[in-house]
């Protein structure tokens, strides 16, 4: 169901025990192989499959593709809400699905750089309403949410996600190949950001001159297909978790 196509007299007599959803991405550089509005395409991709197994199980707020993607600002056509005004933008909108009386809320991300400020964001919703039981406030981003290891078929090069990288440039060639520039030349780039296991603030050209952070020379259509199955899988998975969740368990 789509919160976008209901009326408001519709969407008053929904359950609000039903889970609603916000996906949330970005529209900023992908490497100069793969478009700006590589995120958002990809998170609207899971959707779309996700949907179609969940049916009226959750409602779908619209993908809200303005993300927080301040450190790829000096790459050409990124646009990007600070971080700050990223956190007020999310809190807004978990205010307003609270006034409303819905009480399972999950921000579906699609976006590395949206990670903390939907953490922070659903962190501080709660302490704002601390007093009210049975609410559900989710940060979920969708590479991350596998229960235990996950078993990649050998052809892989990456084991984990990058930017504009094998696994993302794999996914675009599965659902837009049209918008997939050449790959035979480009450079892998270290996926790790340095001085780890702390966590180094970084701008994109820190690490990439070219924008992309991986390896997307070993991208394919197949792999791109199987990383949409896994990830729709594990996000029906957790989405189904939060429907079931009976409203006061610590565990869901
Ligand atoms: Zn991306």
């Amino acid at each position: 169901m789509r919160l976008a196509e209901l009326n408001w007299p519709a969407a008053g007599t929904l359950s609000r025990h039903l889970p609603v959803v916000v996906p949330i991405a970005a529209l900023e550089q992908h490497g100069g192989h793969l478009p700006l509005f590589t995120d958002s395409m990809l998170l609207a991709e899971v959707v779309r499959r996700a949907e179609l197994e969940l049916g009226d199980g959750v409602l779908w707020a619209p993908l809200f593709w303005l993300g927080n993607s301040h450190h790829h600002l000096d790459f050409t056509g990124t646009l990007s809400a600070a971080p700050r005004t990223y956190l007020d933008i999310l809190g807004d909108l978990i205010d307003n699905l609270v006034k409303h009386g819905f009480r399972r809320i999950v921000l579906l991300n699609g976006h590395g750089g949206n990670i903390t400020p939907a953490r922070q964001a659903v962190f501080e919703a709660r302490q704002r309403y601390r007093e009210r039981e049975g609410l559900l406030l989710i940060e979920a981003t969708y590479w991350q949410l596998a229960l235990g290891p996950r078993a990649l078929p050998p052809e892989f090069t990456q084991i984990q996600m990058g930017h504009a990288c094998e696994w993302e440039t794999s996914m675009m060639m599965r659902i837009a190949p049209n918008l997939v520039g050449a790959i035979d030349s480009l450079e892998p780039v270290p996926l790790e950001a340095g001085f780890e296991p702390g966590t180094r603030g970084w701008l994109t050209q820190d690490r990439s001159a070219t924008g992309h952070i991986g390896d997307p020379r070993s991208a394919a259509p197949a792999k791109g297909e199987w990383l949409f199955q896994v990830f729709t899988g594990d996000v029906v998975a957790y989405l189904e978790r939060v429907i079931s969740w009976d409203g006061r368990s610590r565990l869901g």
